[in-house]
């Protein structure tokens, strides 16, 4: 699970200490789906960084399953708004990428790839380019990139906010099919509260000034084993 205490983010700026996270504290449990939603500027993005370890708070903690994170770690997967793949790297060369830097035999790695890929319905496009990919597709090999290190928490940064209407809500059943089969804890950063209504359990609320409130919502929303959810 994750943790956070009294997390602080400050930048230093020309203008003098910009303050983008104050007095955020929050927790995830295991195979949660959650959301935070808040403004533009109201700190999402910089929140997934630090809880990614991509860059470090002024103040405060996070903890993935009570260890302290200091850097990044395969026990956090992320995806990107903007897909983040390697344009020379097939599609499955994508997806081995991180696992070839933890260290994890070509054999292995291979599989893993091809598992993961089937799992987000590509395997007939392993040797495919990503300019060969549509959007949602993208979107599809970056999420099982970031699942193919089983990572104990996704972490994703408005994943869908690049995509068509249609194409987004396609992602979106396809995301809450991926939750169900494999559990994994996800941490959602969205402006669309629409979004985060309907797939996740529980929402975070980011004040739009930043650094001043943050509320928690406590909402009743589709579980895993609500019919509702085709
Ligand atoms: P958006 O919805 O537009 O993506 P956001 O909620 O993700 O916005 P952040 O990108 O986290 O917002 O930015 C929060 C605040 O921190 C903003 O005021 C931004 O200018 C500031 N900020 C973010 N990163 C840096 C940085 N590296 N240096 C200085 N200021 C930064
Ligand atoms: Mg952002």
């Amino acid at each position: 699970h994750l943790e956070i205490n009294q997390l602080q983010k400050q930048f230093k700026t020309k203008r003098g200490l910009l303050t983008a996270l104050q007095d955020i504290s929050l927790h995830i449990e295991e195979g949660e789906f959650v959301c935070a939603v808040g403004a533009s500027g109201s700190g999402k993005s910089t929140l997934l960084r630090l809880i990614a370890g991509l860059d470090t708070p002024t103040a405060g903690e996070i903890l993935v399953d009570g260890v302290r994170v200091t850097g990044p770690g395969s026990d956090r997967g992320m995806v990107f708004q903007s897909y983040t793949l390697y344009p020379w790297m097939s599609v499955a060369e994508n997806v081995e990428f991180g696992l070839k830097l933890q260290g994890v035999p070509k054999a292995q790695r291979k599989q893993q790839a091809a598992y993961y890929l089937e799992v987000v319905g590509l395997s007939t496009f392993t040797k495919a380019l990503p300019k060969e990919l549509s959007g949602g597709m993208k979107q599809r090999v970056a999420i099982a990139r970031a699942l193919a290190s089983k990572p104990k928490i996704l972490l994703m940064d408005e994943p869908f906010g690049a995509l068509d209407v249609q194409t987004k809500e396609a992602m979106q059943q396809f995301l809450l099919e991926i939750w169900r089969s494999t559990s994994t804890t996800i941490f959602m950063i969205t402006h669309d509260v629409e979004e985060a209504i309907f797939l996740s359990q529980r929402i975070y609320v980011l004040s739009a000034r930043p650094g001043t409130i943050r509320r928690e919502l406590q909402i009743q929303l589709p579980s895993k084993s609500n019919p509702q959810i085709k």
